[in-house]
């Protein structure tokens, strides 16, 4: 079946007001450009709101980049997903590596993310990927296995169409060494098999690759059977290159 693909800008820490502004009328004509794709950015929690109201009604998906899956309470520093949903958010990034490896993200946390943002009627972009120890030591298929069911474990298979899976391997985030073409689809396809596994509409699931996307290697990823589409960091705060990465193949 033919999945919509999906370009997702996570732009991490990084931001100001003039560059959002830059930024969401680029990935607006972008995404008016290409109307069969869905267009995304991630914006810091600080700019989800001046975001929002700059993308109007263009057709630029907003997306949080972590959320705690508790309704309200004692967290300091924390955030909702009724807060997220109240600024326009609809898309959640949960247990992004850098999450994982800097502040003790576990598969057990993303479970409850997971959970809370489909429970809050929202889409969780849920990242998996190994490292590069576990990748040269032959890993990878175990560690992609634990992180998808671990991370998946406490939604039912009916809600895992409505799901979206980033593969990232750690090795390919923000060092410029992109996972071969061949690499992403293998591991993509364990995704979609293990997703089957689990009882979801694994057909239906968009696996978005993310690692070191740039406009020059975009078209060669994109081929691939099983990717669905891109989760970009550094690329995605360049308009003309997020720009390019939106009109893939073209
Ligand atoms: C990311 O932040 O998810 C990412 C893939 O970063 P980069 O594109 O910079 O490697």
């Amino acid at each position: 079946m033919a999945r919509r693909p999906m370009l997702a800008g996570n732009w991490k820490m990084f931001g100001t007001r003039s560059l959002t502004k830059e930024l969401v009328t680029a990935c607006a004509a972008a995404a008016r450009a290409e109307p069969e794709r869905d267009v995304l950015i991630a914006p810091p929690y600080t700019l989800l709101a001046y975001a929002r109201e700059l993308i109007g009604d263009a057709p630029v998906l907003l997306s949080a980049q972590d959320v705690h899956w508790e309704a309200k309470g004692a967290f300091t520093g924390e955030v909702s997903c009724d807060m997220l949903k109240e600024v326009g958010c609809t898309h959640v990034i949960i247990g992004h590596s850098e999450r994982r490896q800097f502040f003790g993200e576990t598969d057990a946390s993303v479970a409850d993310r997971t959970a809370a943002v489909l429970a809050a009627g929202m889409t969780p972009i849920v990242c998996v990927g190994e490292t590069l120890q576990e990748r040269e030591s032959g890993r990878t298929e175990a560690v992609i296995e634990r992180q998808v069911r671990g991370g998946l474990a406490k939604i039912d298979a009916g809600a895992i169409a409505r799901t979206i899976v980033a593969y990232e391997p750690v090795w390919a985030i923000g060092t410029g060494k992109v996972a071969t073409p061949e690499q992403a689809q293998e591991v993509h396809a364990q995704i979609r098999g293990l997703l089957a596994g689990l009882g979801g509409r694994a057909d239906e699931v968009r696996i978005l690759y993310g690692g070191s996307v740039k406009p020059d290697n975009v078209d060669q990823l994109m081929a691939q059977a099983d990717i669905d589409g891109a989760l970009v960091g550094g690329a995605s705060l360049q308009a003309d290159g997020f720009t390019r990465i939106v009109r893939f193949l073209r």
